[in-house]
């Protein structure tokens, strides 16, 4: 069992335990403090992320990085950015259950050695996969979650953002208000 993430990113750039790695340029691990207080956790890569082997490079990343300097006065040296799956999936379509499951052993060992406080998770397949549920994400964000020794907040995916204008991006901006909340050991307020 790895014991650091340096090790377990060796582990996984070869991983062959999903169709996905035939697929990808490279594995994008994750990037960031191993010792971060926040976690934040994406869907896939996209092509741009295939490419440079980092997570969030792209259009979506740019938002991300905005919101984390205007919400939490922080850039992304000083937190830990993975996703759910770690290689692109093909045309940019949603990760399949089996590519989910077969990945979910680097996650888990990520947060275990990270141990951050607070999680983020961006999108529908973060937050269901890292709660367990079912729940629509625009149900499931609004409010935090015990997670282990952490509190969870789920949000959108930037990239929703991008698409679903001034309204969405608010209750992103709200979400990442949450986040700072939750690292100041505050209480997290809730839309319900
Ligand atoms: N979208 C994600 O969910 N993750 C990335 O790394 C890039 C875009």
């Amino acid at each position: 069992m790895p014991t650091t993430l340096d090790e377990l990113a060796v582990v996984a750039s070869t991983c062959t335990r999903c169709p996905l790695a035939e697929g990808r340029t490279q594995v994008v691990f994750g990037v960031g403090d191993p010792h971060a207080d926040l976690l934040f956790v994406g869907e896939a890569p996209g092509a741009e992320e295939d490419r440079q082997g980092l997570p969030f490079v792209g259009r979506s990343g740019q938002l991300l990085d905005k919101l984390m300097a205007e919400e939490l006065g922080l850039t992304r040296d000083r937190v830990y950015i993975a996703n759910v799956v770690k290689c692109r999936p093909p045309d940019n379509r949603d990760p399949r259950p089996d590519e989910i499951v077969a990945c979910r052993p680097y996650l888990g060992r990520q947060v275990e050695l990270i141990a951050p406080r607070v999680v983020v998770t961006l999108g529908k397949f973060a937050g269901q996969l890292l709660l367990d549920s079912t729940v629509p994400i625009t149900k499931l964000r609004g409010r935090s979650y015990p997670y282990g020794d952490a509190v969870l907040i789920p949000t959108v995916h930037p990239a929703y953002a991008l698409r679903g204008g001034g309204a969405v991006l608010a209750q992103m901006r709200a979400d990442f208000v949450r986040a700072k909340q939750a690292l100041a050991g505050e209480p997290v307020g809730n839309d319900r």
